[in-house]
């Protein structure tokens, strides 16, 4: 991926202990990250910050996820370079690019076309030919392409994950998602589809994400 000559070389290295640190062990997902110019995701003015382990504004009231989060969630969700991953709530593309390293391709819905045009720049920039964008409102998913292997939800349901999306999970697929309405006590939940359709849940975290809103603006 052609990040800029390297101005960033050891904020990345930096990056690297910190996922190690907050508990990430997967090498793929720490090299993707690493592979990763988080300084381009972000606005010009937090560009120094890009490698902090923190959560950094975007436009419109959205974040893009700390590097830790977004490295926990990617290994939760088992990526393979055989599987499809749908992501509800594209935000910056951040978590779609890191993604895309590591599965076939990443159907990634955003619900504010303006945060969409953006990232589909971005990736148009880094040469990410394996991330399909839709403008729309992700509650619903992507039916058309479901079954996926991977479902990562980047938005906080307030109190359970989206019927749709755990119909468009395959068995033995993972979903990956924040739920809880109070941002101050939401949990990051693991779902492991199972061969009769129900789902094993177990807790990954507390965390604090942005509401998963309806409609689209
Ligand atoms: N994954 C992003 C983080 C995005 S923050 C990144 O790496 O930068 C959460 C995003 O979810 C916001 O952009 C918000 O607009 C979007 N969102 C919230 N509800 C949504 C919905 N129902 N459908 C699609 N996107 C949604």
């Amino acid at each position: 991926m052609s990040a800029e000559p390297d101005a960033y070389a050891e904020d990345r290295a930096r990056l690297v202990l910190d996922l190690r640190g907050s508990g990430v062990q997967d090498q793929r997902v720490i090299e993707a990250m690493e592979r990763t110019p988080r300084e381009m995701f972000v606005p010009e003015s937090f560009r120094r910050h890009a490698y902090d382990d923190t959560a950094l504004p975007l436009a419109l009231g959205q974040t893009v996820s700390q590097p830790s989060i977004v490295g926990m969630m990617t290994e939760a969700l088992e990526p393979h370079p055989r599987a499809k991953a749908l992501e509800i709530g594209c935000g910056s593309g951040y978590q779609a690019v890191v993604l895309s390293q590591l599965v076939r391709r990443v159907y990634t819905v955003e619900r504010i076309k303006a945060l969409l045009r953006e990232a589909e720049r971005r990736f148009h920039e880094l040469g990410r030919g394996n991330i399909t964008t839709r403008h729309g409102d992700g509650m619903k998913g992507w039916p058309e392409q479901a079954p996926f292997e991977c479902i990562l939800v980047t938005a906080a349901a307030s109190d359970q994950v989206p019927q749709a999306l755990i119909d468009q999970l395959a068995v033995g697929g993972r979903l990956v998602a924040p739920v809880g309405g109070n941002p101050l006590s939401q949990r990051l939940i693991k779902l492991v589809k199972q061969e009769d359709g129900s789902t094993v849940e177990t807790e990954l975290c507390l965390c604090r994400f942005v509401p998963l809103l309806g409609g689209v603006e």
